[in-house]
């Protein structure tokens, strides 16, 4: 067998022209949507995804601002600057790009956000929600997974589905929608005994790891659905510096049904579903 890739490249084109559309009606009713990111310091990654989430709002006629501090700024100017946010009603979602230099303390940060406009789901209030099945922003990550079944009309109620990794921005998120969707979920981390046991058993298998090419072929139940998460960038061999995900896309690709490639699966959906919760928050503004 040889899987069908599901490609997130084609569906976020799909989803973000829909989102135009809603962006220009938002804009022609005075309440055009607006996102702030934060970075903080110089990672390199970090700049690369705010630079992609901003370009990504321009196409969709998102307004964007940018705000950029050096990595030994104080806490406090970045919670002052959050505080402006909060009562800015042009921002409609508030981002801090992640990870934050050591002497930050992130949820301190995070819990800063309006609720109302932290459009990553990172705010404990909306984990909570989250966690009681009524989500007020979904964390784009697992949203884009979502997303990505449900285009593909993959059935989850009462499917083994097993998510591997248990971090707050992937897969604890994972973990819960899914759940809601009526799936028999399992969760992997570090201190699992038998990884391939679990991996074997699952319908849909949901890598979250940062590990490259931890997941083989023979790891995955022949037909399943694979959607890898993990973005990792080689450091050695030919393909040095190329990304990868935590599938060995090669050998999985034989054994699945349907896979997501690394790069151009995930990552793409998870800055649609950012302009996605952005444009939301957006138009429950308008609403009030
Ligand atoms: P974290 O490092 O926060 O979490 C990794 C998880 O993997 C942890 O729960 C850890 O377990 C678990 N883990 C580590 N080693 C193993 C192992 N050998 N077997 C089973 N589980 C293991 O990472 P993130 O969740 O933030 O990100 C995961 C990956 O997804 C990364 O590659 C990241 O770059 C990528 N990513 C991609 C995004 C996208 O848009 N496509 C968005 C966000 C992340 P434990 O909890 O026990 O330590």
């Amino acid at each position: 067998m040889t899987a069908k890739i599901l490609d997130g490249n084609v569906l976020s084109a799909k989803l973000r022209e829909s989102l135009r559309h809603r962006a220009a009606e938002l804009a022609a009713q005075a309440c055009r949507p607006g996102l702030a990111v934060i970075l903080v310091g110089e990672n390199p990654a970090s700049q690369v995804y705010v630079r992609n989430k901003i370009r990504a709002c321009e196409a969709v006629g998102v307004h964007s601002e940018k705000y950029e501090f050096s990595a030994d700024a104080s806490p406090k100017e970045v919670l002052a600057r959050i505080a402006a946010l909060n009562a800015d009603p042009k921002i409609h979602g508030i981002l801090v790009q992640l990870p934050l230099p050591a002497h930050f303390d992130e949820s301190e940060v995070l819990e800063a956000i309006d609720a109302e406009k932290d459009v990553d789901g990172f705010h404990a209030e909306n984990v909570g929600l989250l966690a009681q099945g009524s989500p007020r922003f979904i964390s784009c990550t697992p949203y884009g997974v979502m997303e990505m079944l449900a285009a593909e009309n993959v059935s989850l109620r009462g499917k083994e589905v097993v998510v591997v990794g248990r971090s707050n921005i992937v897969g604890k998120p994972m973990a819960l929608l899914l759940i809601g969707a009526s799936a028999t979920v399992t969760v992997c981390h570090s201190q699992t005994r038998d990884l391939a046991f679990h991996t074997r058993r699952a319908d849909v298998l949901i890598a979250a790891v940062g590990k490259p090419k931890m997941i083989t072929g023979g790891m995955i139940k022949p037909g399943a659905v694979v959607i890898d998460v993990g973005i990792n960038r080689l450091t050695a061999g030919p393909d040095a510096g190329k990304l990868c995900g935590d599938v060995d896309f090669e050998s999985a690709k034989e054994v699945a049904s349907l896979i997501t490639p690394v790069p151009g699966g995930v990552g793409p959906m998870t800055i649609t579903m950012l302009l996605a919760n952005t444009i939301e928050s957006a138009q429950r503004a308008a609403e009030k």
